[in-house]
């Protein structure tokens, strides 16, 4: 039976060493919330970390199955969302090194109790959040970022300052797949989230512009599933119309 802080995820290998998981385990949202894994010849590269303990290790256990043991860990959060985060423990505790935006930076180690407690709060309607939550500990990345860097963690990664959804906001290119992991910038299935602590839709629009530049192949968004590139102008459009 599926464990109620995982849900019923999918994954698929998108390309050589380039994994999937979507629809991990959302407790507000149907449609769940997905992640990506790159396994190089050097590294094992987690994308976001899902909504809870339990997802964390999901992640953890799936990309176990296919590791050497050797390799150098790391994980990256697309934003400071509690349904991308709160699973970054799991990894980390194996010794891997978080990479954030300085603004998700800030906000997860401000938050890092506040949140927690918000969700239990809101979960608690339909779940002890003990039972779905696990032991969701935030904390402040160790790497952090405010623009465009380039890493090589055995291939090349494309780390892309995009503030949109919230001003932390960075999608992770992957040339060697023409892979790129959007987080919440951009959405497959319902519409972009624009929110208070949002950027403003011109900057959000002129930065999806900026990944139209790359040669990609395939999009994970933050939620729904993988997508054709096309995807970005279908956001864009829709945030044209919902401008100010
Ligand atoms: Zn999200």
């Amino acid at each position: 039976m599926a464990h109620p802080g995982v849900g019923n995820p999918q994954t698929k290998e998108i390309a050589d060493g380039v994994f999937a998981v979507n629809r991990l385990v959302h407790f507000f949202a149907d449609i769940g919330v997905n992640a990506g894994i790159i396994q190089t010849k050097e590294s094992i590269i987690f994308i976001d970390s899902g909504m809870s303990a339990f997802s964390g290790e999901f992640l953890w256990n799936f990309a176990g199955d296919k590791m050497r043991g050797t390799e150098d860990l790391f994980l990256i959060l697309t934003h400071k969302d509690t349904d991308h985060c709160f699973g970054m423990n799991e990894i980390k505790k194996h010794g891997a090194t978080v990479i954030a935006h300085e603004h998700t930076a800030n906000i997860l180690h401000a938050e890092r109790d506040l949140s927690k407690n918000d969700i239990a709060i809101r979960v608690k309607e339909k779940y002890d959040p003990i039972d779905v939550l696990g032991d969701a500990i935030l904390t402040r990345p160790e790497r952090t970022l405010t623009e465009d860097t380039t890493l090589n963690l055995g291939d090349e990664l494309q780390i892309l300052s995009i503030p949109g959804h919230t001003p932390g906001d960075i999608a992770v290119y992957h040339p060697r797949s023409k892979v790129l992991f959007a987080g919440d910038a951009i959405l497959e299935g319902m519409d972009p989230y624009i929110r208070l602590d949002s950027v403003s839709v011109t900057t959000w629009i002129k930065n999806l512009e900026r990944l139209k530049e790359l040669d990609i192949e395939w999009v994970l968004p933050g939620h729904g599933s993988i997508s054709r590139p096309d995807i970005i102008d279908g956001n864009i459009q829709y945030l044209i119309r919902n401008q100010g």
